[in-house]
């Protein structure tokens, strides 16, 4: 609270305070980038984006009109939730149970693997063979971990175990202000 209350004291340049605050948070956490999000729910935004837009950074500014973009995100029927996150930008839920399901499902249109990290156990595809299958095909792999720390060593775990990204809430486990939160893992889809 202190450090907040002296920071608000300051005028920066918000886009460079973000940026320097990523690397530190990367350093800390021992990832190869990070950034501070408005929650979970708004990490699951950002990572959608990234995704569909990735290796054409210009069309962030046309979201959520996806047209002649990848903007399918497969998730496991008993992995459902925040939802909205992911079609704020435009893109569209494409269910599976199997993994059968999963591979027939991966086309060119496929931007992101969805998993949610507390229903590993709950579905029929774990987070190791839903990593491979993205590794595979070429497709980011997204965890959804937001209430999944303490144990500290959960923040760098899952991006360690090969997801392209990862987030956390800062108003669960971590006990930071509410409205924040971390999305971590590959650097390309980060900036
Ligand atoms: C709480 C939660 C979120 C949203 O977290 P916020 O930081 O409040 O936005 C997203 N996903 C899961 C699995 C959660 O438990």
């Amino acid at each position: 609270m202190h450090a907040m209350r002296e920071a608000g004291q300051y005028f920066v340049n918000m886009k460079e305070l973000n940026a320097r605050v990523g690397e530190r948070l990367a350093q800390l956490i021992g990832v190869e980038a990070a950034t501070v999000t408005t929650g979970a729910a708004g990490a699951i935004t950002m990572a959608t984006a990234a995704c569909v837009a990735l290796r054409h950074p210009e069309r962030i500014k046309q979201l959520p009109d996806t047209a002649g973009m990848r903007n399918e995100v497969i998730v496991q029927k008993s992995h459902r939730a925040y939802e909205k996150q992911v079609l704020h930008v435009g893109a569209k839920l494409i269910e599976v149970e199997t993994l059968d399901e999963l591979r027939a499902a991966i086309n060119d249109r496929t931007a992101m693997l969805f998993f949610l990290n507390k229903a590993d156990d709950k579905g029929q595809i774990d987070r190791a063979t839903w990593v491979a299958v993205g590794r595979e095909f070429g497709v980011p792999t997204f965890n959804d971990a937001a209430a999944d720390t303490p144990p500290v060593e959960h923040l760098s775990a899952y991006v360690k175990m090969g997801f392209d990204l990862v987030c956390f809430s800062g108003g669960k486990g971590l006990r930071g202000p509410q409205s924040s939160g971390l999305l971590l893992g590959r650097k390309d889809l980060i900036d």
